[in-house]
């Protein structure tokens, strides 16, 4: 079973429900918490633990100009503009480097070759006997996010119970990490700013074709216009997290709520049991 939990905006709660969630499942069940925020990964706050680190790489080509006859045909063939050929020289662009190694296969005098290139760094923690964490973290500077959390899902891949922190919005990152999932926790919050965002997520994760349910945090009590829009689509509200001064100010100790609420123990377990009856049982 892989669930995502995704937002449309930033600041919604996403990683706290994420991380609540993962540690009361947790109690009973062998949990792979994934951060693949990999921009502005935040998880391993709430457990103080960033775990052994390794490096990720990518394949960048490289060009022997020895023999090179600048005949153009590795610019012609890429189509992220990530080559250039000028009469004596070819430039790669790296930060536009796919590494498809498409230029290689099509370079006439085999004057191309890789050489690797660190994008990031994973941090991977087992937090406790059934907890482990898997964050990713693309360096500053660099643009190929998506190799990263391509990386962190491929090593989460292989066990029974994936949760999934996405990055906020709807950008390429979210699609990269919402593909493949089983199903899709949409955090939001009672604003207008909320429900906007929450109507450009709904619809990504539509179109990606997995199914979807609504957790409404800081809930006000004044969801009026969020609930008719998730009765008009569908979409069920999983949960509401009303707004709470004792639970705002845990967490902003960096600590998690549900330690300190058995009740909210039971909701996080109940809502794990309901995900798993509306994808047709344990996956
Ligand atoms: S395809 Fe090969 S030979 Fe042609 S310009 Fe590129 S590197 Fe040089
Ligand atoms: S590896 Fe692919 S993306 Fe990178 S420069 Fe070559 S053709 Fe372009």
């Amino acid at each position: 079973m892989k669930i995502v939990v995704a937002s449309g905006k930033g600041g919604t709660g996403k990683s706290t429900l994420s991380a609540n969630f993962s540690y009361v499942i947790s109690g009973n069940r062998d949990v792979v918490l994934v951060d693949c925020d990999v921009e502005e990964p935040n998880l391993h706050l709430f457990f103080e633990e960033k775990g052994k680190e390794s490096i990720v790489t990518l394949p960048i080509p490289v060009i022997d100009e020895n023999k090179c006859d600048f005949c153009g045909k590795c610019g012609e063939f890429c189509q992220y503009g990530a080559i250039t050929v000028l009469k004596d020289q070819v430039m790669v662009l790296q930060n536009l480097c796919h590494s498809c190694g498409g230029c290689l296969i099509v370079c006439p005098n085999d004057a191309i070759s890789e050489v690797p290139k660190t994008i990031g760094v994973l941090w991977d923690a087992q937090i406790d006997s059934n907890l482990r964490l898997i964050t990713g973290v693309l360096n500053e500077g660099e643009a190929n996010g998506i190799e990263i959390i391509k990386t962190v899902k491929r090593l989460s891949e292989s066990s029974p119970l994936v949760i999934y922190d996405s990055s906020p919005g709807t950008a390429c990152p979210v699609i990269e990490t919402v593909e493949g999932a089983d199903f899709c926790i949409l955090v939001t919050e009672s604003t207008p700013f909320g429900l906007h965002d929450l109507k450009l997520a709904a619809e990504v994760v539509k179109k990606i074709g997995v199914p979807s349910g609504v957790v409404i945090n800081r809930s006000d009590g004044s969801d009026n216009e969020t609930e008719e829009f998730c009765r008009e689509n569908d979409l069920e509200i999983l949960l509401k997290i009303p707004f709470d001064r004792e639970i705002a100010a845990i967490q902003n100790r960096g600590e998690l709520f549900s330690v300190y609420y058995p009740d909210w123990q039971k909701q996080f377990t109940d809502l794990l049991d309901h995900i798993e009856s509306l994808c047709g049982g344990n996956r």
